[in-house]
């Protein structure tokens, strides 16, 4: 048989799902994919059934729902004063996933360069080579991932087409601030290249620090595209509607790509986040003051059962070096020898590179019940004789 594509072929299952069957196989307590353990707003659960039973359940429009597309423009109004018109620069996806790849596919012509910063999401590096990007990785260091600002600006070229930012980010829990943003939107401009901005994250930052979207810096209204997730502000990860924000000629652009992947979302959960947007802004901003409480509980206890606990200033992820317990593996046998041995699964950081380096610290995934969080720490405890 003639071989498939090489470069999906090249890649192996993603590591989230790798790890929740392990978890599953022996049982544990899952703190490695990252999903919260209670489901968002009742309010919102409610308005799917209505939407359901009311109908029509038949495809709605395939840049979304005119509800939302507005509730989206309306939030980015009141959030970061961003003027957009829903009609032209506003469209629904099935997930941020989808509109990743729909931004890849619409800029990323083969030849092209992609600026991306390591560690990463795990679907950015195979969706930007399979558009034929070829991608130059800028690494951030732990514990405190700052930008290395010499290598990104050498990282860019007159080849560039695009960088694609993750603030707040997955797995590092860092959160770019407005220095770090103004230089990366100085080369943006330098090289005349776009961003895809993921900020998935943008409600679950801690400690009074405000999320700062690109789009809203000088000079990136036309070049910056701004993407959420409805999974990440509710807690409802198997909806999968994410939405972006864009300059008109990229949305239109991007709407093409959105046309042939998928063409649209189902309505009813289009309706459900619409109504979530617009009146559950308690409900999502409270929800970064609960996690933040799970935060300092489970730094507090990692530390005390002798892990190096790297800072964590947003998101539901924490990073830990296990050296200090004695373990001299791979942080890949490391989760496979507290998953079969402990009871309780975590993320192996370096499956999220690219090109493995970094290779003894593991993501805890905290938006878990307390109870939870709780007994995992209890089975470390006994384990590692804390
Ligand atoms: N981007 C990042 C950084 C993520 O961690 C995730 C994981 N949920 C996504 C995008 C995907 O979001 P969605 O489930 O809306 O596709
Ligand atoms: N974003 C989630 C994480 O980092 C998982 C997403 C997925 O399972 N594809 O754990």
């Amino acid at each position: 048989m003639k071989p498939a594509n090489s470069i999906l072929a090249s890649f192996g299952t993603t590591v989230f799902e790798v790890m929740t069957r392990l978890a599953m196989e022996h049982q544990t307590i899952n703190l490695g994919q990252g999903f919260p353990d209670q489901d968002g707003p009742d309010s919102i659960k409610a308005m799917v059934d209505r939407a359901t039973k009311e109908g029509p359940n038949q495809y709605p429009p395939m840049l979304g729902i005119s509800e939302l597309r507005q509730a989206v423009a309306a939030h980015g109004k009141r959030f970061y004063d961003l003027d957009v018109d829903w009609q032209t620069q506003v469209m629904v996806t099935s997930g941020a996933t989808e509109a990743l790849a729909a931004s890849i596919l619409a800029l990323i012509e083969p030849g092209d360069e992609a600026v991306v910063f390591e560690p990463l999401y795990d679907s950015y590096v195979p969706m930007l080579r399979r558009a034929g990007a070829e991608v130059k990785l800028v690494r951030l260091q732990p514990p405190r991932w700052e930008l290395p600002r010499d290598e990104l600006a050498a990282a860019f070229s007159d080849k560039t087409k695009l960088i694609l930012i993750n603030t707040p980010m997955n797995p590092t829990s860092k959160v770019f601030d407005g220095e770090e943003l103004s230089f990366i939107a100085g080369l943006i401009r330098q090289y005349d290249t776009y961003a895809i901005c993921d900020e998935v994250y943008e409600h679950l930052i801690f400690d009074g620090v405000k999320h700062l979207p690109l789009i809203t810096l000088p000079g990136m209204a036309d070049r910056a595209i701004r993407i959420g997730s409805a999974g990440k502000t509710f807690s409802m990860t198997s909806w999968k509607v994410g939405y972006l924000t864009a300059a008109p000629n990229l949305m239109s652009l991007i709407a093409k790509a959105h046309q042939f992947l998928v063409f649209t979302t189902p309505s009813n959960l289009q309706r459900a986040v619409a109504h979530g947007l617009d009146n559950e802004q308690a409900w999502y901003t409270n929800l970064a003051v609960e996690l933040q409480a799970k935060r300092d509980m489970l730094r507090n206890a990692l530390t005390e059962i002798g892990f190096e606990v790297m800072p964590c200033g947003a998101t539901y992820f924490m990073n830990a070096d296990y050296r200090p317990l004695g373990f001299a593996g791979g942080d890949v046998d490391f989760c496979r020898h507290v998953t079969v041995e402990a009871g309780v699964t975590v993320l192996p950081v370096s499956a999220l590179y690219a090109t493995p380096d970094v290779d003894h610290l593991v993501r805890f995934c905290f938006c878990k019940k307390d109870e939870v969080l709780e007994g995992a720490l209890d089975r470390l405890r006994k384990f590692f004789g804390a």
